[in-house]
């Protein structure tokens, strides 16, 4: 069966080392993976799910910089295919397509939902169909492994429910149920707090951080008084050290938190520098960029385009 790899990245504000672990390490080390040799590999930018976040100009500087953060992370253009979701209308199409197979009930399980409701606001109707464009955007290139964090399965769930309908009621083996999603190993990584690290917390550790921004930032995990291990310094600093050292490390130091922070940040430092070097030199020749951008997007297009006249055919749309 052929393979196709797809995930995307929300261009709502600079990926975090959680985005890193919990993702888009795995769009790196896919793309050298015997077992997806000859896979089409997708890496979108999903600026339509991040209207909340991003508005104008500040959006399509964000996605710019997601295009950046692909690159320098590792993702090879000869490779891989990155593109931005909103460069065509086919993916809201298909959603709205999609819209008409779920319920609102089914719907208001959903974890952003959940989450949205339960902070006592207002749910905008975008974040409550959010799973739905999401299943658009893997269902449009029939993806079959969709590297995503913990966080997202439920949303993986969804999209198979609506493979699923979709053929039934149509009556039809158009999309393939993806069977396979690539959970990463890594759970939820904690931001700075202890909750899930995420942009829209502001609790998380940038992916390209300065020293002087790792610096500020470990200084301000919070770390309970009384334990010989913080345990929210540990969770951080075993993502990029080896946790055989890290027991030595921590057991020479239990209950002295600065200097064991002192110690994540120069590890931090190391680990985030060659990313940060990468992104400086590909920041001064954005034409390349931009032209790695407009491959990707013509590629996905054309695959969208004929995917949506067949879709349209056999819901009977269009003429
Ligand atoms: P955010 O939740 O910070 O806005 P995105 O929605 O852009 O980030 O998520 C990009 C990818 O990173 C998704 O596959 C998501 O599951 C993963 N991810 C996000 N936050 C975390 C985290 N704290 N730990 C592990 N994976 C995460």
């Amino acid at each position: 069966m052929k393979k196709t790899i797809l995930s995307g990245v929300r261009p709502s504000a600079r990926p975090h080392i959680g985005n890193y672990f919990g993702a888009m390490k795995q769009f790196v080390d896919m793309q050298y993976d015997k077992d997806f040799d000859g896979a089409d590999k997708y890496f979108a930018i999903v600026d339509l799910h991040t209207l909340d976040a991003n508005k104008g100009e500040a959006m399509r500087q964000a996605s710019i910089d997601i295009a950046l953060d692909y690159l320098a992370i590792g993702i090879d253009p000869k490779i891989s295919n990155i593109f931005l979701q909103s460069y065509t209308s086919y993916h809201p199409e298909l959603a709205m397509i999609f819209s008409y197979l779920v319920t609102v009930p089914y719907l208001m399980r959903g974890h952003l939902y959940k989450d949205a409701e339960a902070k006592g606001k207002e749910v905008i109707a975008g974040t409550f169909l959010y799973p739905v464009l999401m299943a658009a955007d893997i269902l449009m290139y029939d993806a079959t492994h969709v590297p995503v964090g913990i966080d997202n399965k439920q949303h993986l769930e969804i999209t198979r429910e609506i493979a699923r309908k979709f053929n039934h009621e149509y009556n039809v083996e158009y999309f393939k149920e993806p069977k396979e999603y690539m959970i990463s190993e890594v759970q939820l990584v904690p931001g700075i707090d202890g909750k899930k690290m995420s942009k829209s917390y502001g609790n998380h550790i940038p992916l390209f951080s300065t020293r002087e921004e790792i610096e500020k930032l470990v200084k301000k995990i919070v770390t309970d008084s009384g334990s010989d291990i913080p345990e929210n310094v540990y969770a951080i600093h075993k993502l990029v050290r080896d946790e055989k050292e890290l027991k030595d490390i921590y057991e020479e130091n239990k209950g002295k938190y600065k200097i064991l922070k002192d110690i994540l940040i120069g590890d931090l430092d190391n680990f985030i520098r060659p990313f940060r070097e990468k992104r400086e030199e590909l920041s001064k020749n954005m034409d390349y960029v931009y032209e790695v951008l407009k491959q990707g997007n013509e590629k996905t297009k054309q695959i969208a385009q004929m995917r949506m006249g067949e879709i349209k055919k056999i819901c009977g749309l269009g003429m």
